[in-house]
């Protein structure tokens, strides 16, 4: 069988581990953490970084420590995690859900303002599968209507964004425009990782909230430690706030992860290009795409079934257009585990009274879409493997 994710430790995982047992340092109290936060926040270009417990607790410390709050709303994609939807709607305030754009499968910047409000407090950007958002008309129009911007980067760690590569490849762009090519967690107001097993970079589980702005570093820190008062006054407490914090244990991992992590985001494109070489003749798929002022870190290889044509599905009615569901199985009975796609967060039972206006592309990204093995150990012979099984099915 060959898995959808399988974690890789060529650093010094195992050394700093060992310390951290040797020296009795296992809580969060550790040097490790320190280290792990400045470490990466240098790595993203941000000033302050505050090491979590997870990705969806760093999603809700960075939705509190910007002050939404209960009626507030918060734009964001259908096509996402659900810990997305969960940080908002713990704070009372309202998802507002938007489609995808179909060929990177992140938020359709198009859609945006029409859904803006009196009450709209903020746009959530999701990278979605390592490619960037398109981050420019989000900032502007974030900038235009006095909004705050949260980038979920969870998926894209080492991916750039690069505003005016829009003129085409063909065509080098400006130096100034090289200047403002940044990576992906740089962007926003405050921004948020991952680092849980299947993530580029892995401390088993693991967020880090990363930004500029000191008094949202103050409110995160406050956030993830049960909301402890100052000084003498440390078992006063004003708000209510849960434990997220990060263990000395996790962020060993994660320096020596880090030490790594250029190694690691080039095993993930390598791996992408051998994919999409030998799949791009293949009939009936499509494949993800690296836009020209995206940097795509291909953190999952994504693919899509073309759905029935018209035509074909009124004479043969819907079993011709094979889902991602049925893929999946054919996949596994030849070896091969994937997963599908995300289920959008509109057609969520427990989102229901939020399931407002159209989304086709979600739901079509859903039906037809599942990701193939990915992992940072995935060999070259296995991604041949992998494509045989592929060619079988759809010959
Ligand atoms: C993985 C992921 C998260 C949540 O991270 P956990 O560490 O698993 O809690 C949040 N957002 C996105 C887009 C993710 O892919």
């Amino acid at each position: 069988m060959i898995p959808v994710n399988e974690p890789l430790f060529i650093s010094d995982e195992k050394k700093y581990l060992e310390k951290c047992i040797d020296e009795g340092w296992v809580s969060s109290d550790g040097s490790f953490v320190k280290e792990f936060e400045e470490g990466f926040s240098k790595y993203v270009g941000r000033k302050y970084g505050v090491a979590v417990s997870s990705g969806t607790a760093a999603l809700e410390v960075a939705v509190g420590a910007l002050g939404i709050k209960e009626g507030d709303e918060v734009i964001m994609p259908s096509f996402t995690i659900i810990s997305c939807v969960l940080a908002v709607v713990n704070y009372g305030a309202v998802p507002v859900f938007i489609d995808s754009d179909p060929e990177t499968f992140t938020i359709d910047v198009t859609k945006i303002e029409e859904r803006i409000t009196e009450k709209t407090k903020a746009i959530m950007a999701v990278h979605i599968y390592g490619h960037p958002c398109d981050m420019d008309p989000i900032l502007e129009i974030a900038k235009k209507h006095n909004l705050l911007v949260i980038e979920d980067a969870a998926e894209a760690h080492g991916a750039e964004y690069l505003p005016d590569g829009r003129q085409g490849k063909g065509n080098p762009p400006s130096l100034e425009a090289m200047a403002r090519q940044r990576k992906c967690g740089s962007f926003g107001d405050i921004s948020i990782f991952s680092f849980y097993a299947n993530k580029i970079i892995t401390t088993g589980e693991g967020g880090m909230v990363l930004t500029d702005n000191e008094e949202y570093a103050e409110r995160a820190r406050s956030l993830r430690n049960l909301a402890f008062g100052k000084g003498e006054k440390r078992y006063h407490h004003e708000e209510l706030a849960r434990n997220y914090r990060m263990t000395n244990l996790q962020a060993a991992l994660g320096v020596a992860q880090l030490n790594n992590i250029d190694k690691l985001v080039n095993i993930k494109i390598n791996n992408a290009k051998k994919y999409t070489e030998l799949l791009k003749d293949v009939k009936g798929l499509t494949l993800p795409i690296e836009k020209e002022w995206a940097k795509n870190v291909y953190w999952m290889y994504g693919v899509v079934l073309d759905p029935p044509s018209h035509e074909a599905s009124a004479r043969q009615g819907e079993s011709l257009g094979m889902t991602a569901e049925d893929f999946a199985k054919k996949l596994l009975e030849a070896g091969v585990q994937t997963r599908p796609f995300f289920y959008p967060m509109h057609l969520q039972p427990v989102f229901e009274k939020y399931n407002k206006g159209n989304f086709p592309v979600s739901e079509k990204l859903a039906r037809y879409g599942l990701y193939l093995p990915s992992g940072m150990a995935l060999k070259e012979s296995q991604i041949k493997e992998v494509v045989e099984a592929i060619k079988k099915i759809l010959h």
